[in-house]
């Protein structure tokens, strides 16, 4: 039996959409299912799009979600080079063998004349069909120009009569007219290939038996399909997968910085959340399962539960499902990946414990300053905070609170977590007040915030005991105005 090698084609624009990513996994999933291989193969025949430095990029998402190629660029196979402009000699080769089969035809037209004649077209409200006038050109005549240095590209030549027909694995039986299709550049006149001719010499050279790619080229695959046909080279499974949108009618765009998987790591999204995210865009699971490894992906993932229809990008699921897997670390890779976050910090608070407040309540990481603000500095804030229906105080309780508070913290040595919290609970026990109306007043005044992570407890064991008396003095001045 034939292994399954699927690839993953991106062009190096400078950043890793979306959708490219998800399409890379789909590559990916479809591959180890079966035990076969995953080729990474770079596109960048459109040298006028290059970006120095994207197809670094390009290797550390990969890496980053954990997609590992098994032949690439950067790991030689058996059916390198794996970047296109490197094999332009093999382009030309077989562009003219093209030519011999029938399947092509060099084009000595002038691209302007074209340009005029579609212009000339629209103006009158016609459809533009290029009819090819060196088609019909003799072989002698095609050899004279030739040999008189006259520009040429190689154009795919198609017979206008008949259909042509293929079969997707996701959108079923597809079949066009060939007079729809229009006759394309296979090769360009500076001698690169286009990628409706690079794809498929690629795909077949390198033996990829699935392609899984966007379905904005699900109506050129007939095309390419005459291409195979020609040279009477085997047909891949077609896996055209719907787009991510933003909303029903837009595309995510990278203007908004919600294109990309590095704006959303940027953002503070784990790299395996997002790819957990993504693989739920567009294909559903057989269970309501949501939360998948990478291995457990494998497992689960079949081609005919793919979707047909656009999936739109919820950056709210997203978050949720980055709270998921933030909790399920442990403290020590929590706090690993806080460092940066908590670089505004001062070094005398512990910043361990502080991980350990924010890890239940954080989603995304660059909530995490925000968060903290108060721990360098006590913000200032109004006394209507102090009020608060749920934990039925007023402002007369809360001073109340903070006298007590003071004064039990004046009178502690035993600055340890469990002491403060025995000692705040017998004194609400002592004082007949309910456990919120002792520690919600107080935790307004160690933070001026509403909500913090941590409470009242975790709060002032970080802030230390003369930080957090004087705290509670400022807000018992403030309450006393
Ligand atoms: N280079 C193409 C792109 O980035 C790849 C399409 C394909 O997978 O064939 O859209």
């Amino acid at each position: 039996m034939t292994k399954t090698r699927t690839r993953f084609a991106p062009s190096p624009t400078g950043y890793m959409h979306i959708g490219n990513l998800r399409t890379a996994l789909y590559e990916y999933l479809v591959a180890k299912k079966d035990g076969g291989d995953f080729v990474l193969r770079i596109e960048d025949t459109d040298q006028q799009r290059y970006v120095e430095g994207a197809t670094d990029i390009i290797y550390d998402t990969l890496k980053a979600v954990g997609l590992e190629h098994d032949e690439g660029p950067d790991k030689p196979g058996p059916y390198g080079p794996y970047i296109q402009s490197e094999r332009l000699p093999i382009y030309q080769e077989y562009a003219k063998k093209l030519v011999e089969l029938g399947g092509a035809h060099y084009c000595f037209c002038d691209m302007n004349d074209i340009e005029n004649q579609k212009e000339e077209a629209s103006k009158e409200g016609k459809t533009y069909k290029f009819a090819d006038p060196c088609r019909f050109l003799t072989k002698e005549e095609v050899q004279a120009k030739l040999d008189a240095g006259t520009p040429y590209v190689i154009r795919q030549t198609i017979n206008p009569i008949g259909k042509t027909k293929f079969h997707d694995e996701v959108y079923g039986d597809i079949e066009v007219d060939n007079d729809t299709l229009d006759e394309g550049v296979l090769l360009k006149s500076d001698g690169y290939p286009t990628y409706n001719f690079a794809n498929v010499v690629d795909d077949h050279l390198m033996h990829i038996t699935h392609v899984v790619r966007g379905n904005e080229y699900l109506s050129s695959t007939p095309k390419y399909n005459l291409i195979y046909e020609a040279f009477g080279w085997e047909i891949p499974t077609y896996i055209h997968v719907a787009p991510v949108m933003k909303d029903e009618t837009h595309k995510l765009s990278k203007r908004n910085g919600d294109a990309s998987f590095q704006d959303l790591v940027a953002k503070g999204y784990l790299p395996e959340a997002i790819l957990n995210y993504i693989a739920l865009l567009g294909w559903a699971p057989e269970t309501d399962q949501e939360i998948y490894s990478l291995p457990e992906l494998i497992q689960a993932f079949s081609v005919n539960r793919l979707h047909t229809t656009p999936a739109i990008f919820d950056i709210d699921k997203l978050t949720w499902m980055n709270g998921i897997y933030l909790r399920q670390m442990t403290l020590d890779e929590f706090c690993d990946i806080c460092v940066p976050y908590l670089k505004e910090v001062d070094d005398r608070f512990n910043k361990r414990e502080i991980c350990e407040i924010l890890q239940p309540r954080v989603a995304v990481l660059s909530e995490i300053p925000e968060m903290v603000d108060f721990f360098n500095a006590l913000p200032a804030y109004e006394n209507d905070l102090y009020i608060n229906k749920k934990m039925k105080t007023t402002l007369e309780i809360a001073l109340k609170a903070l006298n007590l508070a003071k004064d039990l913290f004046a009178s502690m040595d035993d600055w340890q977590m469990d002491h403060i919290h025995d000692a705040l609970m017998n004194l609400a026990k002592e004082q007949g007040m309910k456990n919120g109306q002792l520690l919600f007043p107080l935790r307004v005044a160690l933070t001026g915030k509403k909500f913090t992570p941590g409470g009242a407890i975790e709060i002032s064991h970080i802030l230390g005991k003369e930080e957090s008396i004087q705290r509670i003095e400022k807000g018992i001045t403030q309450l006393s105005e």
